[in-house]
């Protein structure tokens, strides 16, 4: 036997027919004997415990009690009967209801009989009462049910009127267990997991289901997350090493001249440790001879832009082009006016493509970087269509990557017959833990430090009711010469209640901020892109004082001389938006304030995100909370990671683990590649079982 024991269908066990296997199926995804061994308890109860009715309350979990049957009654109500039980101990008495299966239990149930019930008591007008619990005669239990920490498993309607409760689930675990030969599921290599005090796979699948105490529990639980981090990580590992192995790169050997000359002579400032780190990996990177695939995370600020700009001149100085895509248009004007700044009076060209390209200067463009004369194309999706080609694409710089999707990026790959180099930039830190297994068929590189000279942005909370103090302050910072962003949140259902919201806010700013004394800025999704660029220009230069928006401006808008971000009904906002945001000041000399604008009622999340805000200007520390409270689920990315088929590691709580996990898989994979060799021939099983064949793993990032 072997792992494809595992894929038979559920019938192959003792007890379970057609009907419920079919049941099992529709209801759980129960499909094979993995599925089900793969069905884990969603909480335990401790079976050597006995409760006193008298010890019920209303939040009593899963309890289970001896007692005597006094009664028993048959009720009849709207529709159908109810069979009501009297059931008592030498604390008190209680209800035990039976809505379905009533000829069955009449049958057991004596009156006069000893009992173990187990359920989840419910208390009604003052009297408790089980509803559908189960019932053991106390000889029964004694004789058969399992004494230690009992599983509870998920379970529907459907599933309990068929017999498939709790108890009808641990029956067949049972059985499947005693069936099955799970030491065939063990890898050869367990002993060498043993080190990290691992148990087998075989013990660990029997103890999750039937623990007998919390330490057997814990241990079991502990390797099977350990597994589905490892499979993961198996797998990621896999597509990085292959990718490495099969897709050649060109290989830069040398930075090249507009690599030196700007850093020799345009760049303004000195390196922090951190750019100067990544740039170094870049370059490793890029004489390796193979495609690079790199992860750029810092925080807000961190100074991405230029390090992306140097890389891209790695490869401008080698006789091939760059290209640098981002996700607004907003945002790609603004790294082409950054960058062509950058780079002045230099021999190295930068174009801007966007949707709202004129056609006459589109085509030139296009003419252009056909013929090699631009040397460095920025845009947004623009970049990806059909007609525009390249003469030799050597580097690929992706900014903000989580907005595009995984085939605008293969369709940049394509457009090179070797595969550029790409490097791609996150928005907003993401957890260490996360990055690994999103990105985890990227190499990662991290800027983990700001430019010198940085204000730490100071972050208060204010409620509404003290709009006019905080407005106040932004006329005081206005008289010093600086400049102010009030952002509303977008309302997500509809574009005009999303519009309006925005719109009466620019109404309230501009009662306070009255022409012609003050100039505002309004910035929204509605306006058309020369609208866009207008509003936006007249804050750059310093005519408007004020930028009332909406989340447009989250990413990237760099204007140094805005020193106030107003963030109205912040409460709406996510951490990783609510930092992005505040991310928008602080790029200057002055100090910046950041005010998070609440209602008074705030919900236990919208309490903590905002004291994380208050507490940090730390991204990578925000990102952690905001995984903690939303999840990985939530996460953008996530969705076609495989991290969502993790049934029991948590990202968050198994933290250690899931690097354990990469380590090994990183050793095994060094050793053996393929998977070939004989003690990884089960592991190999293994993943493929858990994940198919067919799964596209190429997909993540
Ligand atoms: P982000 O990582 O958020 O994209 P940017 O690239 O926009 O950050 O950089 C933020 C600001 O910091 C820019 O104004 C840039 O000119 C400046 N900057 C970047 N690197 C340095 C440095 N080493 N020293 C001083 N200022 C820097
Ligand atoms: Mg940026």
């Amino acid at each position: 036997m072997s792992f494809e024991t595992l894929e038979k269908p559920v019938e192959f066990i003792k007890g379970v027919g057609p009907a419920k296997a079919t049941l099992l199926n529709a209801e759980m995804g129960i499909r094979t004997l993995g599925d089900l061994l793969a069905f884990y308890p969603f909480r335990y109860v401790d079976r050597s415990r006995f409760y006193a009715i008298s010890d019920i309350s209303s939040d009593s979990a899963y309890i289970q009690i001896k007692g005597k049957l006094d009664r028993i009654q048959l009720v009849a109500q709207k529709k159908g009967k109810r069979l009501v039980a009297t059931f008592s101990d030498s604390s008190g008495t209680l209800e035990l209801i039976w809505f379905n299966s009533i000829k069955w239990m009449q049958e057991f149930l004596k009156v006069g009989t000893e009992y173990v019930v187990f359920g989840k008591p419910g208390i009604f007008k003052g009297k408790a009462s089980f509803v559908h619990p189960e019932i053991d005669t106390l000889d029964a239990f004694f004789a058969q049910t399992h004494q230690g920490l009992v599983g509870v498993y998920p379970g529907t309607e459907k599933l309990r009127s068929a017999g498939l409760d709790s108890r009808g689930i641990r029956k067949i675990m049972r059985i499947a267990l005693d069936t099955i030969d799970l030491t065939d599921q063990d890898f050869h290599h367990d002993c060498e997991l043993s080190r990290y005090g691992f148990i087998s796979r075989s013990t660990a699948i029997s103890q999750i289901h039937f623990p007998s105490n919390p330490n057997e529990l814990a241990s079991a639980e502990k390797r099977i997350k350990f597994d589905e981090f490892l499979v993961l990580q198996m797998k990621l590992g896999k597509i990085r090493a292959q990718r490495k192995l099969l897709v050649v790169g060109r290989k830069i050997e040398y930075v090249g001249d507009d690599f030196g000359s700007f850093y020799h002579h345009k760049l303004p400032y000195e390196l922090t440790g951190a750019q100067k780190r990544v740039l170094k990996e870049i370059r490793t990177d890029l004489g390796s001879g193979k495609q690079m695939n790199r992860l750029l995370q810092g925080d807000v600020g961190s100074g991405k832009t230029v390090v992306s700009l140097m890389a891209m001149l790695m490869a401008t100085g080698n006789q091939l082009q760059a290209c640098l895509m981002a996700p607004t248009e907003i945002l790609a004007t603004q790294h082409f006016q950054t960058i062509s700044s950058l780079l002045d009076d230099m021999e190295v060209r930068a174009a801007l493509l966007t949707g709202s390209t004129p056609s006459s200067k589109r085509s030139r463009i296009l003419q252009e970087l056909k013929n090699g004369e631009i040397h460095i194309l920025i845009g947004t999706h623009a970049l990806i269509e059909d007609p525009v080609i390249f003469k030799e694409l050597g580097f690929v710089v992706i900014d903000e990557q989580h907005r595009f999707g995984v085939e605008q990026r293969y369709k940049l790959w394509s457009k090179s017959t070797i595969p550029p180099h790409v490097l791609v930039m996150t928005a907003t830190p993401i957890p260490r833990t996360l990055a690994m297994t999103l990105y985890g068929d990227l190499d990662i590189s991290v800027i983990d430090e700001l430019p010198p000279g940085r204000k730490p942005i100071v972050t208060a909370h204010r409620y509404d009711y003290k709009r006019f103090e905080v407005y106040e302050f932004i006329r005081k910072q206005i008289q010093l010469g600086r400049q102010a962003y009030i952002v509303f949140p977008l309302i997500e259902e509809s574009e005009t209640l999303d519009y309006k919201n925005l719109m009466d806010g620019y109404d309230m700013v501009l009662s306070y901020f009255p022409l012609p004394q003050y100039q505002v800025s309004v910035l929204h999704g509605r306006l058309k892109p020369v609208d866009k660029e207008f509003e936006m220009q007249r804050f750059v230069t310093g005519i408007t004082n004020i930028m009332v928006a909406t989340t447009v401006i989250e990413v990237g808008v760099n204007v140094p001389n805005a020193s106030v971000m107003v963030i109205e009904s912040a409460e709406r906002f996510g951490l990783s938006q609510l930092h992005q945001l505040r991310g928008r000041v602080g790029r200057g000399a002055d100090q910046s304030f950041c005010i998070l604008m609440t209602g008074e009622k705030l919900s236990a999340d919208a309490k903590k995100r905002i004291n994380t805000m208050v507490e940090t200007n730390d991204g990578f520390k925000i990102a952690e909370v905001d995984l903690q409270l939303r999840g990985p689920g939530d996460i953008e990315g996530t969705r076609q990671s495989g991290l969502l088929e993790l049934r029991l590691a948590s990202l968050t709580k198994d933290q250690e683990l899931l690097v354990m996990a990469r380590q090994a898989a990183s050793e095994i994979l060094e050793a053996d590649p393929t998977l070939e060799k004989p003690e990884h021939i089960r592991l190999a099983a293994f993943i493929k079982l858990n994940y198919g064949q067919n799964t596209d793993w190429s997909r993540i990032s």
